[in-house]
C-alpha cells in the first residue's frame, strides 16, 4: 500500500505529531510527501518517505499524477481550511482526483485516524485489486 502525507504550513505540526503517534503503522508502507512535507517526517519522525516537489512548486500535481495512475492508495492531507493558499487550484484538483479514482482522502485527524487504523485491519484490502476504478468506468 502507497500512502500520500501532505500538510499545509500551519497544518504540519498537526501531521507530524499525528504521524509520530502511528509511526509503527506508516512503517509497514510505502510513503510519499510533498516536499517541505516529507523532509519533515524524514528528519522529525525518522521515517523513509519518497518526496516530491513542494505542493506550490507542483507537488500537488505529482501526486494527483500518482492517483491518475492508480498508484496511490491512501491520502492524507491536512489542508488549512483558514488561511487562502496560492496553489489553491493545485490542491482542489488532489481533492477532485481523489473522488473520480475513489482513492480514500482523509483532511483532518479524526478521518485520518480511522482510515490509518483500517489499513491495519485489512479494510484498504480491495486496494489490492490493481484495476482502475475511476468514475469514466461506469
Ligand atoms: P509542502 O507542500 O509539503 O511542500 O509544504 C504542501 C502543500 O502546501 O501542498
Amino acid at each position: 500500500m502507497k500512502i500520500a502525507l501532505i500538510a499545509h504550513d500551519k497544518r504540519k505540526r498537526n501531521l507530524l505529531n499525528f504521524v509520530t503517534a502511528y509511526k509503527d503503522i506508516f512503517n509497514d508502507y510505502e510513503l510519499f510527501a510533498t516536499g517541505t512535507t516529507g523532509k519533515m517526517i524524514q528528519e522529525e519522525v525518522g521515517l523513509d518517505v519518497h518526496r516530491f516537489q513542494s505542493g506550490p512548486l507542483g507537488g500537488d500535481q505529482q501526486i494527483g499524477a500518482k492517483i491518475a495512475a492508480n498508484d496511490l492508495d491512501l491520502v492524507v492531507f491536512f489542508r488549512d481550511p483558514l488561511t487562502a493558499q496560492p496553489h489553491e487550484p493545485d490542491v482542489t484538483a488532489l481533492l477532485r482526483l481523489c473522488d473520480v479514482y475513489r482513492i480514500p482522502l482523509a483532511t483532518n485527524e479524526a478521518s485520518a485516524e480511522i482510515m490509518v487504523r483500517g489499513i491495519q485491519s485489512g479494510w484498504l484490502d480491495w486496494r489490492n485489486v490493481k484495476e482502475s476504478t475511476s468514475l469514466y468506468d461506469e
